[in-house]
């Protein structure tokens, strides 16, 4: 009821347009009045060149899947807040055992203590990773845009990681010109996904290496590249780069650590400021991971 006619099938310009409508998750109401999920997907029949007898249209009810979907999602961030509190307070604990606030530790107590800060910060790190994607599917992320400079942002991701590049001998570069011009951003965001690129550039670089951070300008867009010269991704892993969960075969041998939910969240974010995000990469020699932003007008 809730779809007209001439939305879902149009006049077809040409008999070679095929599918013309084509929507996913669109939520309709029944003659009873219940609520339900519909992808539709619909194509002209056409005769010869110009005649079109019609089309043909697919719905599929998709409201039991939309449903546990939702309950899986929700049930992962119950599941995470609930984590993520008392490993918190093993965080701090461990912290302050490890610089000594209660004693002096011997060296092989410092180390134990050590690895399982490290650990208890890498399931941190998952689960506030697992809260993002869930937010973000569930459409809670609260995207905010401003009229602003991406600057700021620039200098602080470049300054996080310094320490971390510095230990590694990674030379770390920020080649961004000023004044850079304004775009339409929600800073915190943006924050989270350039420090997610960041940090991949940083640790899958194994060896003393140049990690750059570099700005160009076109007419419409700000393009960000982050370039390494680190392990790269091999060619056959391209089309899962940005899913839920991947980890290239190459991360999985060096064991470096990490979620695969980075670029996911990443991806959803850029793509939230209406930019994009791609990459070039080539096994063993280094990969450039670039963002396109659209400039505030
Ligand atoms: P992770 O937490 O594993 O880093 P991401 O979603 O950020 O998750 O990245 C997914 C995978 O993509 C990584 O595990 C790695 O295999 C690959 N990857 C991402 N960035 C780089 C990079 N700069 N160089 C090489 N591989 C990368």
């Amino acid at each position: 009821r809730e779809l007209s006619t001439e939305e879902f099938c149009p006049i077809a310009k040409d008999q070679f347009e095929g599918i013309v409508f084509h929507k996913k998750g669109l939520r309709i109401n029944d003659s009873r009045g219940e609520e339900h999920y519909v992808n539709v997907v619909s194509g002209t029949i056409t005769e010869g060149i110009a005649v079109q007898l019609g089309c043909i249209l697919t719905i599929q009810d998709i409201t039991r899947e939309f449903a546990m979907e939702k309950t899986k999602s929700e049930f992962v961030t119950v599941a995470a807040h609930q984590l993520r509190t008392p490993l918190t307070g093993i965080k701090w604990s461990l912290q302050s055992l490890f610089a000594g606030e209660v004693g002096k530790l011997s060296h092989e107590q410092r180390e134990m203590i050590g690895g399982a800060s490290s650990a208890a910060n890498r399931v941190i790190d998952l689960i506030n990773d697992l809260l993002d994607v869930s937010r973000i599917e569930e459409g809670r992320f609260g995207i905010q845009l401003q009229k602003q400079s991406i600057a700021s942002v620039l200098e602080r991701v470049v300054d996080t990681f310094q320490t971390e590049a510095h230990k590694k001998g990674i030379t770390l570069v920020l080649d961004a010109p000023d004044p850079l011009p304004l775009l339409n951003i929600d800073e915190d965001k943006i924050e989270i996904a350039l420090n997610n690129l960041l940090d991949n550039a940083i640790k899958y670089t194994l060896s003393e290496n140049i990690v750059t951070v570099k700005t160009a300008l076109t007419g419409k867009e700000l393009i960000i590249s982050i370039t390494d010269a680190g392990m790269g991704i091999p060619r056959s892993e391209f089309d899962r780069v940005f899913s839920k969960f991947f980890r290239s075969k190459q991360a999985i041998l060096h064991h470096t650590s990490g979620t695969g939910l980075g670029l996911y969240v990443a991806k959803n974010i850029i793509e939230h400021h209406n930019g994009k995000i791609w990459f070039d990469s080539e096994e063993n020699k280094g990969t450039t991971f670039y963002v396109s932003l659209p400039l505030a007008r």
